[in-house]
């Protein structure tokens, strides 16, 4: 088999918001710059992205920063580190700024200024007042967003392989990263693409659950690729369930529905989030809104045929505002429960996310893990940015509007310090044959047919173990039967046939490669939520209901190697600002 190598400065594996915010820093500073992603651009998940990004511009009313970084540690359940928080809610202000100078059209307050909507989580003056803070286009802001910073590529000329799968990271003898293995999808051939410097902007993993807001690209590549090269995956058992998901499919009803006016009521027609969180109500932070809604279910107070849902009601906005602001959910509600929000409300249920683990990276971007067993380093030419990293900003619970944030911020960064890297390694470094072997191995590995099972039937068992074993509640019976379920799956994975390999299409041999990706990518998830015993934003568990600061201020770290997981503390120490110490949190 011919096996074309190309070279290049930078390869960036993901054009999503963060791959494409990293890239054109990079191609504007005349850098040759190689875009891998398996959809074209523009159809990266970003580009679902609804409510918004979060900015204290104070626009509507005062805001600041510091504001914005109270409400962004407390929303973290205190686990995120508070050096990145500051920076990045610093840095959220010229962000929006210079997307709007980009081209990116947000909606416009009548003064002419950035249209910006109150969202859950936010708050003035250190938790007085609701806070109006995600800056909005509509109800389509990642798609505004994804399409400027495309175009904005273009013009840099930056080079695109689209529809290219990433197969596996390769590495020199010491563990430093040299590019990548990738296939394209048309073909089926292989392509070795070498660069000084790789950044994984492959984005979240919410395929890992059966029902998702996620796309079906969505499968966790990066952070497998980052597993199998030695990397560990921080803080994987923190798995945001969005409260607002379409009744039984998933699809995302927006945060800004409950921004712009909207509120949830159960069975007996009440406002049940007025018990749940006295003040912030339905804007509560989503871990308490989902949590809340699952409990109504359970305790009998559903809607519909089989009480397993809420509604959402958005009806006493009036037609205009629902047409003006919110224009993308009543599609998906016409769309998908023939429900037009206008005139009646929306059945929904939380749905699976986003992931606030990640690849441990700082806020350059620099991938820093243990090697070996050794002492916290940087992988040399290794980096991450976006929903596939952690920084970690969101901790154990991400605020809507602070992904977008998150993936502009750190792509941005991540270009600039690529930047500063390639000056001071000039050379490409030298892939160590067996990494290349061992990368051809795995693009062949699903090239076998024959009696077995197929992907699509381990993908649902898979997808269903995750749902019933790592949901929104979770116990130690229940999480141990999870980890043996998806390990035995693992094990299964073996057993895997393609129909007939001399007449499949590509994209079946990618659902493979993607359901093993998703598969390790699961076992963090578990692994990690079973061994945190205490319960912290997003990981409930009724057999630890506390908050534990005294043992638990620590990052999960999971490594493939023995599904071992190791931990290091929280960075409590905030850049310029004194920190926000652990208090109970109440909305
Ligand atoms: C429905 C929905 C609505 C949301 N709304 C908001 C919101 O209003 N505000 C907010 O702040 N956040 C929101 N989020 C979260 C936010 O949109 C995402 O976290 C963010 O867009 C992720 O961006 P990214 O650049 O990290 O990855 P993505 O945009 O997901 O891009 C990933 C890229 O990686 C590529 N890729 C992946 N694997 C491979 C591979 N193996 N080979 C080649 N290419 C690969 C893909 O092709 C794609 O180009 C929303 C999420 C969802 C699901």
């Amino acid at each position: 088999m011919s096996l074309i190598r190309r070279n290049f400065d930078v390869l960036i594996i993901g054009a999503g918001g963060a791959g494409l915010n990293a890239a054109v820093q990079l191609a504007k500073a005349d850098m040759r710059v190689a875009v891998v992603s398996k959809v074209f651009p523009t159809r990266s998940h970003t580009v679902a992205a609804q409510g918004g990004v979060n900015a204290a511009l104070g626009n509507v009313n005062d805001d600041s920063w510091h504001w914005h970084m109270f409400d962004t540690v407390k929303g973290s359940d205190y686990l995120g580190d508070q050096d990145a928080i500051e920076f990045m809610c610093r840095e959220a202000i010229p962000t929006v700024y210079e997307l709007e100078h980009n081209g990116v059209p947000f909606s416009r307050l009548d003064s002419g200024k950035i249209y910006q909507r109150p969202f859950g989580g936010q708050s003035r003056d250190f938790g007085k007042e609701q806070a109006s803070r995600t800056c909005a286009a509509a109800d389509r802001t990642g798609h505004a967003i994804l399409h400027t910073l495309y175009q904005q590529n273009i013009k840099a000329r930056s080079h695109f392989f689209t529809e290219y799968f990433a197969i596996d990271l390769l590495q020199d003898a010491e563990g430093g990263v040299t590019g990548a293995l990738v296939m394209d999808i048309a073909s089926g051939e292989p392509m070795i693409l070498n660069a000084r410097a790789t950044l994984l902007a492959t984005g979240g993993c919410g395929q890992v659950f059966r029902t998702t807001s996620n796309a079906h690209i969505n499968t966790g590549d990066g952070m497998a690729m980052a597993l199998r090269a030695g990397v560990p995956l921080q803080d994987m058992e923190f798995f945001q369930f969005h409260p607002t998901g379409v009744a039984g499919r998933g699809m995302l009803i927006t945060e800004a529905s409950r921004g712009e006016g909207g509120y949830l009521i159960n069975s007996e027609g009440e406002r049940f989030m007025e018990r749940y969180a006295p003040s912030a109500k339905d804007l509560a932070s989503r871990d308490v809104v989902a949590r809340a809604i699952v409990t109504e279910v359970r305790e009998g107070r559903g809607c519909g045929p089989n009480k397993d849902y809420v509604l959402l009601k958005v009806d006493h906005l009036g037609e205009e505002v629902v047409a003006k602001r919110l224009p993308g959910i009543r599609e998906t509600s016409k769309i998908f429960l023939g429900v037009d929000p206008a005139f009646e409300p929306i059945p929904v249920y939380p749905t699976a996310h986003y992931v606030m683990g990640g690849i441990p990276s700082d806020r350059f971007g620099r991938v820093v893990a243990p090697a070996h067993h050794g002492p916290e380093e940087v992988v040399q030419g290794l980096y991450a940015a976006g929903e596939c990293a952690c920084v970690s900003v969101h901790g154990a619970n991400r605020l809507g509007g602070n992904s977008l944030l998150d993936i502009l911020v750190f792509g941005r960064l991540s270009g600039l310090d690529i930047l500063e890297y390639l000056g001071e390694h000039p050379r490409h470094r030298l892939t160590d044959s067996s990494s290349e072997e061992c990368a051809m191995a795995r693009f062949q590995r699903f090239d076998i047919s024959g009696e077995g099972i197929t992907v699509a039937e381990l993908r649902s068992e898979f997808r269903k173990v995750m749902e019933d074993h790592a949901g929104v509640f979770r116990t130690d019976e229940i999480m141990r039967e999870g980890v043996d379920k998806v390990r035995d799956i693992r094990h299964r994975l073996e057993d895997v046939r393609l129909a007939d390999t001399s007449r499949t299409f590509n994209t079946a041999r990618i659902e493979a490669f993607e359901l093993e990706n998703l598969i390790d990518v699961g076992i963090s998830i578990v692994t990690a939520a079973l061994h945190r015993k205490e319960s912290r934003g997003a990981h409930s568990r009724p057999d630890y209901p506390e908050r534990d600061d005294r043992n638990w201020m620590r990052h999960s770290l999971y490594f493939l190697e023995e599904d071992r997981l190791d931990y290091k503390p929280v960075r409590t120490k905030p850049l310029s600002v004194d920190s926000f110490p652990p208090k109970p949190r109440v909305y």
